[in-house]
């Protein structure tokens, strides 16, 4: 205590340059000093200045900005650390909050590169009984430095070199990002870049008009009310997260607000007002970037508590007779499906051998009578009484999983089943020619032997090249070569008038060359198609490689697996072949595959597994015995690769035949699998078809690689569907903009992955039964559908139409580009003749009046109009 009668101030300038006041004589208690007062300047020893509060008295040092560069006078914008709970910087103007960085996470303020530890300066958060500041440190002695927020308000960092300069230069404005705007993204927004916004996973936008104009302070809400349940998982999740704590002053900081926050909530939601009161007030710490790979676990750990959301709990759900039926489903499919499938396949390879012993000569002189038959049939149709023209092939024959119900309406058919040969493998120019309905399987038995193959073969035998065409076709190399369709270099059509062209992508058709990928054959008919051949080898050499962590993680370990040598030039280091299987929340196992000789493959001490043995385990299960035996490597003959997910249709096996990954089965009836995928869909009726579209997922999501984690939580969290595949693949920046297309801007910003000439996209497969349904909740398959095509249409992603889609035209106009197919469709005469790529699509039937009207719409309204946001 002071007595002030007593009390004689000194004011007295110490050696330090702090000048301080002090009580004469005998006490050396310090009452206020100048260097709690920084001004406009905050210098590297945090003797002389410091940000931050000293908790005895609750004083807050911050520095000030002058009024202009000539008057020192207390000016308008202030920078401190604020507040003491939540270490962030923050700038002011006046009261007003301008920008910040943080909060500290233990190695850096979220959000803020500039801020981060550099060979140069080492930034510090110092947290003891007294005091709680930021500092930072200069490690080259030689070197000056300070901080200063100028009188216009900008957070600016100066050095100066010792001996070397003569003046303070700039280094750095800490307020120039764009994320370090204050509340640029309003509540649960996380700020990306550039005018680029996104909700927390499990909320969306207020107001997804003002999102729309660029417009994201409004910020976001949730999906769906907290459940008690929910914030008491919030609570075991912390008490769990608490005892694994880090010792560290800054994450203790963050655990005691991670209490704070899910104990008021719990108490705040489970009283009977609790539906009104909001979660967070001021919702922490949002906005902030993107967590760094390095920020720590109970960041996250934040963060994933603001993910949490309502309903987790689904009611149960009635069982009907279809349960029963697909439950007792593998007793048709052992005595009927695998017996008929097993002589499909012994026949069709007996009409493959036989198309073998022909020359390609002959093959060619056949092809040419049968393109004739298909231009004469064509002729034979009248517009006016026939229908519109589609393949005869039967709708239960194609592996893809919709309905193709449009073959339900009157329709003019043309049988293309003649076309099922080889034309040619030319080693020189390295070109297949192939005929549409050739096979992987087909194409893989001629090729392999000779060192050559497809440069993307799609993994199921069943697959055609015409479908891979004109539908979507994916596989492990197509990180460096795209989809199946980028690998064709000429494409034989008849078009709607019966003339047979031959397109390129540099000849009069290039037009139709662009636009025939994911045109599922609207604009004419596939004769034939060249496409790239790639040099192989005997073997692939294959790692297997566990990895563990939440889905982000497993998405950058994914992602790292494959993509960060990248370039433009040099793809020496990049995998010949990847493909990753996520098999839980918090496992999966990323493969990587090279091209072997079999000299290196039987090299002593090397592993050879032959995968293809009937009697060999699943493929998708061998992978993950990596997560119990950690990281291997084996040789694998690489026909067997090529083809490793066709005995168990990926994991769809399991479900089709519980016990077919058993020993004994696999030994005894394993040479009868795979089912055919076109028998099960010809076994199973209407009632069952419709049960799969609600109780099963069968999809694929075409994401930007970087968005892989999110897209990866959004299927965790909608639909719980495990195992996941992922498998990359380049989408070109092509000379004209087709259905699908790269992001605008892609080649600036350059991810992991992306070239100059393309962007990295995965395809996330979604197959399986989702977790719901397994527990006997009820599961709205067709809404998940929904909101997974939504959810695509907002991260720039695409679905493949082989599977099952719910969008209306609108909507499915907004997923895919227009422009060039429509005006293919008008110049090619295609209008009136095929059905339009989105009816073609559609789930449900097509009557005739329906397909005519939207044959009309058509012809008024150019797609490029449809196409615009809601
Ligand atoms: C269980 C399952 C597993 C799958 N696995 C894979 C996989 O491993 N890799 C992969 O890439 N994809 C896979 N897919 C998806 C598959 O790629 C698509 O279904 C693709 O369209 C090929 O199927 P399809 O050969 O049966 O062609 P279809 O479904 O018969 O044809 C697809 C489209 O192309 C059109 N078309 C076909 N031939 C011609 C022609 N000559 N002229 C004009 N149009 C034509 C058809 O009319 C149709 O619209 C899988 C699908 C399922 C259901």
């Amino acid at each position: 205590m002071i007595h002030l009668e007593s009390f004689t101030p000194v004011l007295q300038l110490l050696d330090s340059g702090n000048l301080v006041i002090r009580e004469d004589g005998r006490n050396t208690t310090i009452f206020w000093e100048s260097f709690d007062f920084p001004a406009d300047t905050l210098l590297p020893d945090s003797k002389l200045s410091k940000l931050g509060w000293k908790l005895d008295d609750g004083m807050q040092m911050f520095i000030r900005s002058w009024k202009s560069i000539e008057n020192p006078s207390e000016g308008e914008y202030g920078f401190s650390l604020d507040p003491p709970e939540a270490p962030q910087l923050v700038l002011r103007s006046g009261s007003r909050k301008l920008f910040r960085w943080g909060p500290f996470d233990g190695i850096r303020f979220s959000g803020s590169s500039t801020l981060t530890a550099n060979p140069l300066l080492q930034t510090m958060f110092v947290y003891n009984f007294k005091e709680l500041y930021f500092k930072y440190e200069i490690l080259d002695e030689s070197v000056l430095s300070r901080i200063v927020i100028s009188p216009m308000g900008s957070v600016q960092y100066f050095t100066w070199r010792v001996n070397i300069s003569r003046e303070w230069n700039l280094v750095v404005t800490f307020n120039s990002g764009p994320c370090d705007n204050y509340a640029n993204c309003g509540n649960y927004g996380i700020c990306y870049s550039l005018s680029s916004c996104k909700c927390l996973s499990g909320f969306t936008p207020d107001s997804p008009r003002d999102w729309g104009l660029f417009s994201y302070s409004g910020g976001c809400r949730r999906k769906h009310e907290l459940s008690c349940e929910n914030i008491k998982d919030c609570v075991d999740f912390y008490y769990e997260s608490r005892e694994k704590r880090p010792t560290i002053f800054p994450i203790k900081i963050l655990s005691i607000i991670f209490s704070k926050v899910a104990l008021a909530s719990l108490t705040a939601f489970c009283s009977e007002k609790a539906l009104q009161i909001p979660i967070r007030s001021d919702p922490f710490p949002l906005p902030i970037s993107p967590p760094s790979s390095s920020t720590f676990s109970c960041y996250r750990n934040l963060q994933k508590m603001a993910d949490l959301e309502a309903p987790l709990v689904r009611p149960k759900r009635k069982k009907v007779w279809v349960d029963y039926f697909v439950q007792f489903r593998w007793i048709i499919v052992i005595f009927v499906v695998l017996p008929i499938s097993f002589t499909l396949y012994f026949l069709t390879y007996l009409g493959d051998v036989r198309s073998e012993w022909k020359s390609y000569k002959q093959r060619q002189k056949e092809h040419e009578e049968n393109v004739k038959k298909v231009q004469k049939r064509l002729k034979e149709r009248n517009p006016s009484k026939d229908g519109l023209v589609c393949t005869a092939r039967k709708p239960w024959i194609a592996v893809g999983m919709r309905n193709v119900d449009y073959k339900r309406a009157r329709h003019f058919e043309v049988d293309l089943s003649a076309f099922r040969n080889i034309l040619e493998i030319d080693q020189e120019r390295m070109i297949a020619k192939c005929e549409p309905l050739v096979n992987m399987g087909q194409i893989t038995r001629a090729s392999v032997p000779m060192n050559l193959a497809l440069a993307v073969v799609a993994e199921l035998d069943d697959l055609t090249v015409g479908g891979l065409i004109n539908g979507y076709g994916i596989e492990g190399s197509s990180h460096l070569y795209g989809l199946f369709s980028d690998t064709v270099v000429a494409y034989e059509i008849v078009l709607a008038d019966g003339q047979v062209v031959r397109a390129t992508k540099d000849n009069e058709y290039s037009d139709l060359f662009y636009a025939i990928p994911w045109s599922q054959g609207t604009l004419g008919l596939l004769m034939s198609a060249e496409i790239k051949l790639i040099p192989i080898k005997e073997y692939m050499k294959l790692t297997y490689k566990p990895v563990r962590g939440n889905v982000r993680d497993l998405a950058q370990a994914y992602i790292d697996s494959f993509a960060p040598d990248f370039d433009d030039e040099n793809n020496e280091k990049v995998p010949d072949f990847v493909e990753t299987m996520i098999y839980n929340p918090h496992e999966g196992v990323c493969m990587t595959g090279k091209y072997a000789s079999k000299e290196e493959a039987k090299m002593k001490g090397n592993k050879i597994n032959s995968v293809g043995w009937w009697f060999k385990p699943w493929f998708y299960q061998h992978a993950e015995t990596a997560l119990k035996k950690g990281e291997f490597v084996e040789y694998i003959p690489t026909r067997e690769y090529y083809h490793r997910h066709t005995r168990c249709l990926y994991w769809e096996g399991k479900l089709i035949l519980p016990f077919g990954d058993q020993w004994w089965f696999r030994f005894l009836f394993g040479w009868l699998m795979p089912p055919k995928v076109s028998l099960l869909k010809a076994t199973q009726g209407e009632a069952i078809r419709n049960y799969y579209h609600e109780m099963h997922v069968i999809q694929d999501m075409l994401v930007p690689l970087y968005k892989v984690p999110d897209a990866l939580e959004w299927v965790d969290r909608e639909m719980e569907i495990y195992p996941l595949w992922l498998c990359p693949h380049r989408l070109y920046k092509l000379p004209c903009k087709t259905m699908i297309y790269p992001e605008e801007g892609f080649e600036q910003e350059r991810r992991q992955g992306d070239t100059s000439y393309a962007q990295m996209y995965t395809d996330v497969g979604v197959y399986y039964t989702p977790g719901p349904v397994f527990r006997g909740e009820v599961f709205d398959g067709a809404d998940a559908v929904r909101r997974l095509e939504t959810w695509l249409i907002e991260n720039h992603g695409f679905q493949p139409q082989y599977a099952v889609s719910e969008l209306d035209e609108k909507k499915f106009w907004r997923m895919f580009d227009a422009g060039l197919y429509e005006k293919c469709r008008n110049k090619y005469g295609a209008v009136g003749t095929f059905m339009s790529v989105y009816y073609k699509s559609k789930k449900g039937r097509k009557t005739e009046k329906e397909v005519q009207e939207a044959e009309k719409a058509q012809v008024d309204t150019p797609y490029a109009e449809v196409d615009q946001p809601e």
